[in-house]
């Protein structure tokens, strides 16, 4: 049983900061982790239009922040904004977790590619295709070729994929794809809003796993997750991954070791007894 929690004078602060941020999953999830370990911490949802990000994330030391995570479509100017990046961040240019520290210096992580790794597990034989230029997909293109995947990136943007694909030394895809990916991940938001059932590719492109990085904030599978499983696929949805990506920004945040089947819970809404 978790001990009941009060927000008081030594509450650590912790948070996101992104642009929707209304449909995210991210504070439950980290305050049933800091309940369930007793922990004296809040997380808080602050949504930053792009133009106040460098006055948002400059404030966290003033604030008392001891980090905050970072999400669409912020990951990329944020990574430029921090002062120092680990070695992931600064390879995929992708920053999710800002951590504060005490000299109030700012550092970049990103737990997204590993996260998303975690999730998926054993990586299918062939060709990974991720859609998308941004954050994420930076992230996650980086992750898997370090992983030793064969790689390709599409992008709605051809130009923004060349680019990703060079700085990583992946290959680019014409867009819309027109082949059929061992492993197929979603990294745009298509089908996290609006319409439930609009799928970012053709779905007789699918091939074997397909891992969605978008989620939906009312609980419905989005329309990729939806057609993947009716033909018998092997679907990582975006709770999937931000339970990946979570549990490590949670460790590099609190410390401490992340109570993952807890957040599991917390993020589809089950409870555990
Ligand atoms: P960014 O804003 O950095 O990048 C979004 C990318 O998607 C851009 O390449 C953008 O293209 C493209 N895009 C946007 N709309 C469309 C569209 N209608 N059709 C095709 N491409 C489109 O966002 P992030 O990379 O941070 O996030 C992308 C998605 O992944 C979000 O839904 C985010 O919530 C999710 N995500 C989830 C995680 C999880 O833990 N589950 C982790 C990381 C990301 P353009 O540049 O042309 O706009």
């Amino acid at each position: 049983m978790a001990a009941e929690r009060t927000i008081g004078g030594a509450t650590r602060l912790a948070g996101l900061v992104g642009w929707p941020v209304a449909h995210s999953r991210s504070p439950q999830m980290h305050n049933a982790a800091y309940a369930a370990l007793g922990l004296d911490w809040a997380y808080v949802a602050m949504p930053v239009a792009p133009q106040s990000l460098p006055a948002a994330l400059a404030g966290l030391a003033a604030l008392g922040f001891a980090g905050v995570n970072v999400t669409i479509p912020h990951k990329g100017a944020a990574a430029a904004l921090c002062h120092e990046r680990s070695a992931a961040a600064e390879r995929a240019r992708s920053v999710n977790t800002v951590l504060v520290g005490e000299d109030g210096r700012l550092r970049g992580e990103t737990t997204d590619g590993d996260g998303m790794l975690d999730a998926i597990g054993t990586l299918p034989q062939g060709e990974a295709l991720v859609l998308g230029a941004g954050g994420g997909a930076r992230a996650a293109a980086a992750a898997l070729a370090a992983a030793g995947a064969e790689v390709a990136v599409a992008a709605r943007r051809p130009q923004a994929a060349v680019e990703l694909a060079a700085e990583l030394g992946v290959r680019a895809e014409s867009w819309p794809p027109r082949r059929s990916p061992v492993l197929l991940v979603n990294a745009t938001p298509v089908g996290q809003a609006g319409d439930a059932g609009e799928l970012p590719v053709d779905p007789e492109l699918l091939g074997e796993v397909v891992c969605d990085l978008a989620y939906r904030g009312d609980g419905a599978e989005t329309g990729l997750a939806a057609a993947a499983r009716r033909r018998g696929l092997r679907v990582v949805d975006g709770l999937d991954v931000l339970v990946g990506q979570g549990a490590r920004s949670f460790r590099l945040l609190t410390g401490c070791e992340p109570p993952v089947e807890i957040m599991r819970a917390a993020v589809r809404n089950r409870s555990i007894d």
